[in-house]
């Protein structure tokens, strides 16, 4: 299969919302990272979402949508999901509910980004569309229409080539299915965030049973991700010795903790190691790097940057040893 490069004009995008009606595969750009779409109320098209991923079949997909009053379609929405529908929608924000009808699994998880390109297509598909991010399952995740070629060329048949994504991680995904609001996976919009606007307390649980996707290694390039925990001292150094080891070597993290002379992502702030995180990950595998050393910020903002890195890491973080004391 030859894969069709789209422009995102007014035509290019009536092309795409047409393949996708016609049971098509298509990625195209959102606010967080590129998708991998499908219309998902065909479920031949959606079944061809998991083998182009090589995606476990357990893991159920996001159902995007054009407008928030498409979801008393497809979910039941109670008091709480309405107020976080007002406040961060359209955006970073993937709710799980109870369903209704045929999409999902007795719950279904529906997100209506921001991005132009996206809401105009969704719109013009005239249907739900099923969109897992546009890599191929485990790899990380395509912020730019390039790096989707890189993961999807030959094996669907267009991607609707706009900017690169602006949030760069993947959406929050909050299950809103039980009396108490879960975050399945950490994004953008962060707890406390979630918290103000409910007036409630909401609890974390990535990586459980309730969240199936987030079980697996993710989100992981070819070359090893190495995370540290203990003190700043310990750290800094720690990532200089990796670093002195491999002249191709790359820091991902803050330029502020960044040792001198790191090559890599040295990022102003927390919005653009999100935006840049993923993009740092791939141009490391290009560059030839034995090994990427990662320090992500402890501020409660970046648990979704976190949490990648720690899937990235396959889930391994080299601890300060006890006693190594930071006297000096
Ligand atoms: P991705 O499609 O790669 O962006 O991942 C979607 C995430 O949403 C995965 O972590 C899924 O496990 C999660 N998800 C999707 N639908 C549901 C659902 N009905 N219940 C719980 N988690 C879901
Ligand atoms: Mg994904």
């Amino acid at each position: 299969m030859r894969t069709e490069l789209i422009a995102p004009d007014a035509a290019g995008i009536a092309r795409a919302a047409a393949l996708l009606r016609a049971g098509a595969l298509v990625a195209f750009p959102t606010e967080t990272v590129y998708g991998l779409g499908a219309n998902a109320l065909d479920p031949s098209a959606v079944a061809r979402i998991y083998a182009a991923k090589g995606r476990p079949s357990d893991n159920p997909l996001i159902v995007h949508v054009a407008a928030p009053e498409e979801i008393s379609r497809w979910a039941v929405a109670d008091e709480r999901a309405w107020r976080l529908v007002e406040r961060f929608w359209p955006g970073p924000l993937t709710l799980v509910l109870p369903s209704r009808g045929q999409v999902g699994v007795g719950t279904v998880a529906l997100r209506m980004p921001s991005e132009p390109i996206a809401r105009h297509l969704l719109a013009l598909s005239e249907r739900p569309v099923s969109a897992p991010s546009a890599n191929r399952s485990g790899r990380p995740s395509p912020t730019t229409a390039e790096a989707v070629l890189e993961e999807m060329a030959g094996r669907i048949e267009a991607v609707l080539a706009g900017p690169a994504a602006q949030v760069g991680i993947e959406s929050t995904v909050l299950d809103l299915a039980g009396p108490v609001p879960l975050i399945l996976r950490p994004g953008d919009v962060d707890r406390r965030q979630i918290e103000t606007a409910l007036a409630a307390e909401v609890g974390s649980e990535a990586g459980s049973r309730r969240s199936p996707g987030t079980r697996y290694r993710h989100y992981a390039p070819d070359v090893p991700v190495h995370l540290y925990a203990g003190s700043d001292a310990w750290l800094r150094r720690e990532i200089a010795a990796a670093l002195s080891a491999d002249p191709e070597g790359v820091y991902i993290g803050l330029d502020g903790t960044a040792p001198a002379g790191a090559r890599g992502l040295l990022a102003r702030d927390l919005g653009e190691l999100q935006r840049e995180l993923y993009r740092a990950l791939r141009q490391a595998e290009a560059g030839g790097a034995q090994v990427i050393a990662a320090w992500p910020p402890a501020s409660p903002q970046a648990a979704g940057v976190r949490d990648r890195l720690w899937r990235a890491a396959g889930g391994q973080v080299t601890k300060e040893p006890e006693g190594s004391g930071e006297a000096s």
